[in-house]
């Protein structure tokens, strides 16, 4: 009994994925016990403001891809972190885009990109260089700009908004615009120079413009959209593994998850200087 009890206080804690309801109300719950923080929906989607009463300013947005739960993740650890943070400027935060995606990927279907039109909804916005998808494609654009309700959500959210980023996974990266076309971004200067010392805790991290630094190019983006708005915007890839079975390739092992929030935790709140 002794030799069991001693096991179980020494197993390390290991924290597994929450389920989206889960999820979602683990933030709710914060909204109601933190009096700087408010949440709302809009439709399924769960919108928070820290210091509502600032003017807009940082727009946070995590889990567009439905696979790549540990974005979401990352959003409720950083959601919890903010009395202690304590930012001074107002910081709108999406923890889930994809909130029926991430339910499907709950469920088991574990490859799931796009949203519940079949459409990647990171192809949605307005074009900088005319690009048709194939309707099957993982990257299909959808009907025209805005037909989803979540890109239309995040247009509106951008509005009068300084500073953008879309968090995502499946690489490990730190991109600035464009994503696409191989050019440098209006900031570039003063981007190039975030991006510099926030990759000193990203060793492993492609840095840079999405275009010229990835092997792709991405039309109608909502980075690129953000940026022809005048915003500073980024896009951060939290984590990748090299392999086919998306489970593993978008989202770390729980022995490993821990390590990888508090690596970005560090990364995003340190972007806010
Ligand atoms: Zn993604």
């Amino acid at each position: 009994m002794q030799q069991v009890l001693f096991i179980l206080l020494f197993i390390p804690v290991v924290v597994s994925y929450h389920s989206t309801d889960e999820l979602l109300d683990k933030i709710k719950e914060e909204c109601d016990v933190v009096t700087e923080l408010s949440c709302r929906m809009e439709g399924d989607i769960l919108i928070i403001d820290w210091k509502k009463n600032q003017p807009k300013d940082v727009v946070w947005a995590f889990n567009e891809h439905a696979r790549e739960r540990i974005t979401a993740e990352l959003a409720l650890e950083m959601i919890q972190s903010l009395k202690k943070v304590n930012p001074s400027m107002r910081i709108t935060i999406i923890p889930v885009v994809n909130v029926w995606g991430r339910k499907q990927v709950d469920n088991g279907n574990r490859c799931l990109r796009k949203n519940k039109n079949g459409v990647d909804t990171n192809r949605n916005y307005p074009q900088k260089v005319r690009h048709h998808y194939a309707k099957f494609s993982e990257e299909y654009e959808g009907k025209h700009p805005f037909s989803e309700p979540e890109t239309r959500l995040i247009r509106s959210i951008l509005q009068g908004a300084n500073q953008y980023i879309n968090v995502h996974s499946g690489e490990f990266s730190l991109y600035m615009p464009w994503d696409s076309v191989d050019m440098r971004p209006p900031f570039y200067e003063k981007q190039k120079k975030k991006l510099k010392l926030l990759s000193r805790f990203c060793p492993q991290c492609t840095v840079g413009p999405a275009a010229i630094k990835s092997l792709y190019k991405a039309y109608g983006s909502s980075v690129d959209y953000a940026t022809t708005q005048g915003i500073e915007a980024y896009t951060f890839e939290i984590y990748g593994s090299d392999t086919y079975d998306c489970k593993r390739m978008f989202n770390p092992p729980n022995r490993y998850k821990k390590r990888i929030i508090d690596q970005w935790k560090k990364i995003i709140f340190a972007s806010l200087d």
